[in-house]
């Protein structure tokens, strides 16, 4: 029998952790944390991302700040913005919502946010910390991977963990917090040879590669636990045909918004796992619980509290 790993169930427990502990520390101090989302241009995604982020902070009792920003913005005008971000006291938390404009390169972008107020957990000093295994403030998704994990008690000391994609905003980092948790790590990419061998090899097989049901069975071994990072919008009504069926959330999905949200692993694969995190309402959802979390800590961790 496999059964689904839902998110929605933790995040809804992180944070509710989260706005107990706002409001405690707003009763003791009369603040709450801020936080900014910085949004350079108009792409979609990253609009409904930073809204979804919006969202939760409200819910929580983070103050959020969405800051939009023209596409033609300079990138000595972005950082300096960001080093008046860094300077404001209301700010605890600062993100700039991937990708950029192609004129502007995010790791020169992200290097001048201020380590502590690094929301999104992705500075070169939080990782270089996490690769310590000293870090206080964490990349969000794997983050919230690992916590999914753990809520759903799946071991991880000395099961073998393939993650395919090496990005540093997941894979990377995934890479260091299961090895931190005594996993045996291996990171796949695109030049990595005969991948479905080695994905089969895996007890806990990550998928985040942005290819939408690139992932089949034939890369999991039957009982694997099967975590989908991907997040790929599919307007194709053949395609979503091929992959659903007539599963009727899907297309109405199609028929309302004109496109359904697939990850990187077929659905079919599920039947094979012996657990599986569903596209949408799995690691998405954990993001943003993350990114509360992170924005708490470097709060306490700022206020001195
Ligand atoms: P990137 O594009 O930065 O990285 C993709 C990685 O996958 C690269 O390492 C790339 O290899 C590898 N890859 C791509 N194609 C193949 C292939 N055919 N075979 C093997 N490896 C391949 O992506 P991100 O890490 O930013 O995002 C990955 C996915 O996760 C996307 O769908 C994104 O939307 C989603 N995402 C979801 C989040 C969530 O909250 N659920 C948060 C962040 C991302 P190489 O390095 O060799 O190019």
């Amino acid at each position: 029998m496999s059964t689904w790993l839902e998110g929605k169930p933790l995040a809804e427990r992180m944070k509710a952790e989260v706005a107990e502990k706002v409001s405690y520390y707003k009763d003791k101090t009369g603040r709450v944390p801020g936080l900014v989302g910085i949004l350079v241009g108009e792409n979609k995604s990253s609009q409904v991302y930073l809204r979804s982020k919006e969202r939760a902070s409200q819910q929580v009792g983070i103050a959020a700040q969405i800051l939009r920003l023209p596409a033609d913005m300079e990138a000595g005008a972005l950082k300096a913005k960001i080093e008046s971000l860094n300077r404001d006291e209301n700010v605890d938390g600062i993100l700039v919502q991937l990708p950029l404009p192609g004129h502007l390169d995010p790791l020169d972008i992200i290097s001048v946010i201020d380590p502590a107020k690094d929301a999104d957990g992705i500075h070169p000093v939080t990782l270089g910390r996490l690769l310590q295994n000293q870090a206080v403030l964490k990349a969000c998704t794997p983050l919230g991977i690992l916590e999914l994990l753990k809520f759903h008690r799946i071991p991880l000391a000395g099961q073998e963990a393939v993650i395919i994609g090496r990005s540093l905003i997941v894979g990377k980092p995934l890479a260091l917090m299961l090895t931190n948790e005594n996993a045996t790590v291996t990171v796949c990419h695109s030049k990595t040879r005969d991948l479905p061998a080695v994905a089969r090899r895996a007890d806990i097989l990550v998928a985040a590669m942005g290819q939408t049901a690139f992932v089949t069975p034939d890369f999991v071994k039957t009982g694997a636990v099967v975590v989908d990072v991907g997040i790929n919008s599919v307007s194709d009504s053949g395609i979503v045909a091929s992959l659903f069926g007539n599963d009727a959330g899907r297309l109405k999905d199609l028929a309302e918004k004109g496109y359904t949200l697939v990850g990187d692993v077929r659905p079919d694969v599920f039947s094979k796992a012996s657990a599986m995190t569903p596209v949408p309402g799995g690691v998405g959802l954990l993001t943003v619980a993350a990114l509360m979390k992170n924005t708490l800590q470097a709060f306490i961790r700022l206020k001195g509290l």
